[in-house]
């Protein structure tokens, strides 16, 4: 169903990207529901109702007659997270990127309003904040990520929106606070200073996207020469692929972005307002007019307790011991991971799921129909990179760095483009929404 051949792998692509979003939508959901369901009395726990646990529970309805599937997730709100780089530039408003959990769930899923607070792979069981227990055949592990701001000395969250702090990553509310802070730099001018962590993180393509941004939007306010903006990169790269991190550096040249390299922001002192970054000369200050954090990254401690984790790498994140390819746990098959909480070298985008969720569908059901599945994620992640407000360059790439555009010879995945902002603008959010129903 998912790797059949290059027409369907370019065909699903395109419905992530946005184009043509309805007409494969309408196709994918005419196909899968042509397909027989499988009887299966399997009870199928999925940990996570955002972006990969929706999209799955709603695949695995079509997919499954007589299934058990249980879907626990605590927050009564579902966040359009893409979103949130257009709001801290002023291009949305908050309420842009927030739904309803319960809106994206179809009939037979039983939502559990609360978070997993213990899993135990060897007894197969997940239990609730509440005591409740829950017992699978299969797990789902997809609860995302958390942002670890405790990390960064000084810093708390009700620093967002005052004294020159912003970090559009905590949430909606957080972002429109950040983009309050951010438009006063745009129109007064000073020192901005953008940065990033040193762990992975979701989409790591929106740090650049808010420097551009921002400066952009600086540029035709406050005006060149009334502000400097300095972007201060973890290691010594901008992007972890090499042709993208080149290509970030000479655009930032062009717009007289500076660039510090290998410093990752320790602590905070806002009374001064001045950041510390720890760097491999020791510690670093640095002044600031307007500062955007975004903190460190890690699996939730729920997973990290539970024994899923990798054990020889990211040890301080936590990410779940999955095999590359197929999403499946190394050491408890009957567990998978999708999302941002997988320990896989790159994916931590929405596009990234669409194309990780058909995968652990259809490894999932060939288990219990007692056949193999050659199905198999190669690693796509998609970031419509904003340059400025109105353009965009659409990367593409796989687990080899490789870029895999979806229009080769329409769209160049490194061109500033409209058509490409269009894309992160407008059409994402479509595709996005159909993913979650399962149809994209
Ligand atoms: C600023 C920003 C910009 C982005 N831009 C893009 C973009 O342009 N393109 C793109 O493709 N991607 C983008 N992303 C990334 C994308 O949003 C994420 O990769 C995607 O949402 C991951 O899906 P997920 O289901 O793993 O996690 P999420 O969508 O975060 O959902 C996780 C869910 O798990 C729940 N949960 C947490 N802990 C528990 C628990 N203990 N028990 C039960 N439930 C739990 C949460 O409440 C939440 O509902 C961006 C992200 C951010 C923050």
């Amino acid at each position: 169903m998912l790797v059949a051949g290059r027409t369907d792998i370019l065909a699903s692509r395109r419905a992530v990207l946005g184009l043509a979003a309805g007409g494969l939508a309408t196709a994918a959901a005419l196909r899968r529901a042509e397909a027989a369901r499988t009887a299966t009395k399997a009870r199928i726990v999925i940990v996570g109702a955002g972006a990969a646990g929706t999209a799955m529970a709603n695949r695995l309805v079509e997919r499954l007659d007589g299934a058990t599937i249980t879907l626990v997730d605590g927050r009564a709100e579902h966040w359009y997270q893409p979103g949130l780089s257009l709001v801290a530039a002023g291009l949305r408003p908050a309420s842009y990127t927030v739904s309803k959990t319960t809106d994206w769930l179809p009939q037979g899923v039983t939502l559990v309003p609360e978070a997993a607070a213990g899993i135990d792979p060897v007894a197969k069981s997940v239990t609730t904040t509440s005591g409740k227990r829950l017992p699978y055949d299969f797990l789902i592990v997809a609860p995302g990520l958390v942002l670890d701001y405790a990390a960064i000395e000084g810093f708390s969250l009700d620093l967002i929106g005052r004294g020159g702090i912003g970090s559009l990553y905590a949430g909606p509310d957080y972002a429109a606070k950040t983009w309050a802070v951010a438009s006063a730099f745009a129109d007064k001018g000073g020192k901005g200073l953008f940065t990033r962590p040193a762990t992975e993180m979701k989409c790591a393509g929106a740090p650049l996207k808010h420097t551009f941004l921002i400066e952009d939007i600086a540029g035709r306010r406050a005006g060149k020469g009334k502000y400097e903006i300095t972007y201060a990169a973890h290691n010594d790269a901008l992007f972890s692929v090499p042709i993208v991190s080149e290509k970030v550096r000479m655009l930032f040249q062009e717009r007289g972005i500076k660039t510090v390299y290998s410093h990752v922001l320790k602590s905070v002192d806002p009374g001064r307002r001045i950041a510390t970054f720890a760097t491999p000369k020791g510690d670093q200050q640095m002044e600031y007019d307007y500062l955007h954090v975004i903190p460190p990254q890690r699996a939730p401690e729920v997973i990290r307790q539970s024994g899923l984790s990798w054990g020889d790498r990211w040890k301080d994140q936590g990410w779940v011991e999955v095999d590359q390819k197929t999403l499946r746990h190394r050491r408890f098959p009957e567990v998978f991971a999708i999302g941002d909480v997988a320990g896989v070298p790159k994916g931590k985008t929405a596009a990234s799921v669409k194309w990780q969720v058909p995968v652990v569908e259809d490894h999932l059901v060939a288990t219990i129909e007692g056949r193999q599945s050659s199905a198999a994620y190669d690693g796509y992640t998609s970031c419509p990179l904003i340059t400025r407000v109105g353009r965009a360059m659409l990367v593409e790439f796989d687990y080899n760095n490789n870029l895999t555009p979806s229009f080769p010879g329409v769209i160049a995945p490194l061109e500033e483009l409209w058509i490409s902002w269009l894309m992160k603008e407008v059409a994402l959010k479509a595709t996005y929404n159909a993913m979650l129903r399962g149809r994209a």
